[in-house]
Order: structure tokens, then C-alpha cells, then sequence
């Protein structure tokens, strides 16, 4: 090979170094669940989807790819657009463990498009858009909340936690220190309201938090009824 071959070589060694180091530009994922108890006991309240009212048991609110200084990307594909065919075989599921419960009461394809423009478009490099509704779906199963939280003696009937009684029994439960949420009910009680969970690139493998969320919440929080 001569002197040009030699350079078009490395410059094609040096574009792919670049190419997989970009691969994936994000650090890692938070799946974040929500309990529908705490969504819908605030002022605004909330509509259950048109299946009628889910179950008692947290809900995927979405797979959020960020970065490890807290920051994140949002809606980074405007041409990669949610198409309700590519989720047909989940749809049950989707349904069961991702129910909206904004209102006005729809069957919650606007929620997971919603999502899927504003974070899975972020992780492309890494999943389709069929893969990012089902990972996060296997993930929610894995992580078996609210069994959990009851096996603990953590229970939703209105009563109060301490906040490290929460986070150590589903950090003994998954193995992981998780993130948790809270938002005010109308009397303005601290309530659970979300839990996150970080997730390795994959997608697929729970992960210690590279960073927590700020949850507000205080150090006893309420369980609420749904
Ligand atoms: P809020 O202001 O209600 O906490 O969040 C509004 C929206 O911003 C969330 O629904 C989510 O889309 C996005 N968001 C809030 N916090 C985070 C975060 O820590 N990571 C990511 N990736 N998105 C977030
Ligand atoms: P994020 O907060 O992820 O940016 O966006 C949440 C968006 O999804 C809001 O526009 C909200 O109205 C809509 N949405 C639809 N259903 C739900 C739900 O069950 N929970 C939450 N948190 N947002 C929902």
C-alpha cells in the first residue's frame, strides 16, 4: 500500500474510533413509575383511561435517557415520529402496566408518543422504537415495586413512611438505591409520587445511580390509597 493508502486507511480508522464513541450519547436511563394514588390525589386530579380504572400498582411513566451531571437530552429526533403499529403485539401490556391518567380520558397513545418524541428518540443509537416500549415494560416486571414496598410492611392505605424505610426496602428488594418523588395531596401532605430506578445503556440491567433526582421529599412521606 502506498503513502495514500496508508492515510485513507487511518483517517477510516480514526472516523469509526469516532463513530462508536458516539454510539451512545447518553450516560444512562432512569425508569421512572408513578403511583397513581398520588397523581390523581392533588388539585388537578386526574381521568382514567378509557379501559377504565387501572390497578393498584405503579405505572411506567417513561425510560429516561440522561446524562451523569444530572442534565438530559429531550426530543431528539423530530423526524423519527411514534407509530402505533410498531407497538401493536404490546399493546395489552402497554395498557395494564403504562396507563395514562391525564385528562381528558383517552386509551394513552398521546402519552406514549409524548414520551417516545421527548426521551426515546434520545436513545435511537441504542433501541427502536418497539425495543424502548418493551424494555421498559420487562423492566417495570423486573423491578416487582409494589411487592416490594408490602413484602416491607410499606403498604398504600394512607399512612405515613419513613423515607429510608421506602428506599432501603427496595434498595434490599432490586440491589439499588433508587430516586424517589414526592408531591403534594390537597391538604398539602408529601405523598409518594414517583420512583426512579437507573438503568445501564442497554436498557436492560439496573444500575447503582451515577446521579439521584431532586424529589422533594420530606422524611415521612404518605403511602396514598388509589
Ligand atoms: P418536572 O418538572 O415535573 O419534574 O418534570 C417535567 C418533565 O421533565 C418530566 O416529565 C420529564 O419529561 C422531564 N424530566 C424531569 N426531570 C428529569 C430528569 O431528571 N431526567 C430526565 N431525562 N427528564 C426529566
Ligand atoms: P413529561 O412530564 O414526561 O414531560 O410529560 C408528561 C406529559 O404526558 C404531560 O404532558 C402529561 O399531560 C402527559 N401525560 C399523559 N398521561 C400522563 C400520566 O399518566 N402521568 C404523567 N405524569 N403525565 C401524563
Amino acid at each position: 500500500m502506498g503513502v495514500k493508502g496508508w492515510a485513507i486507511l487511518k483517517f477510516l480508522m480514526f472516523q469509526s474510533l469516532f463513530v462508536s464513541q458516539s454510539q451512545e450519547d447518553f450516560d444512562f436511563f432512569y425508569l421512572v413509575v408513578q403511583w397513581p394514588g398520588a397523581y390523581c390525589d392533588t388539585k388537578r386530579s386526574c381521568c382514567y383511561p378509557t379501559s377504565g380504572k387501572p390497578e393498584a400498582d405503579f405505572g411506567i411513566h417513561g425510560l429516561w435517557p440522561n446524562y451523569k451531571d444530572g442534565s438530559w437530552p429531550s426530543n431528539c429526533d423530530p423526524d423519527s415520529q411514534f407509530g402505533r403499529s410498531q407497538i401493536e403485539d404490546l399493546l395489552s401490556r402497554m395498557k395494564k402496566n403504562w396507563p395514562t391518567l391525564s385528562c381528558p380520558s383517552n386509551e394513552g397513545f398521546n402519552f406514549w408518543e409524548h414520551e417516545w418524541e421527548k426521551h426515546g428518540t434520545c436513545s435511537e443509537s441504542v433501541m427502536d422504537q418497539h425495543e424502548y416500549f418493551e424494555n421498559a415494560l420487562k423492566l417495570k416486571d423486573k423491578a416487582n415495586l409494589l411487592q416490594i414496598l408490602t413484602n416491607s410492611g410499606i403498604n398504600p392505605d394512607d399512612e405515613f413512611y419513613d423515607l429510608n424505610k421506602i428506599t432501603n426496602a427496595i434498595k434490599d428488594g432490586i440491589g439499588f438505591t433508587p430516586g424517589l418523588e414526592c408531591n403534594k395531596d390537597p391538604e398539602r401532605n408529601a405523598q409518594l409520587y414517583q420512583i426512579y430506578i437507573c438503568v445501564d445503556t442497554s436498557g436492560t440491567e439496573f444500575i447503582e445511580c451515577p446521579v439521584l433526582p431532586r424529589g422533594r421529599c420530606p422524611s415521612k412521606l404518605q403511602f396514598a390509597k388509589f
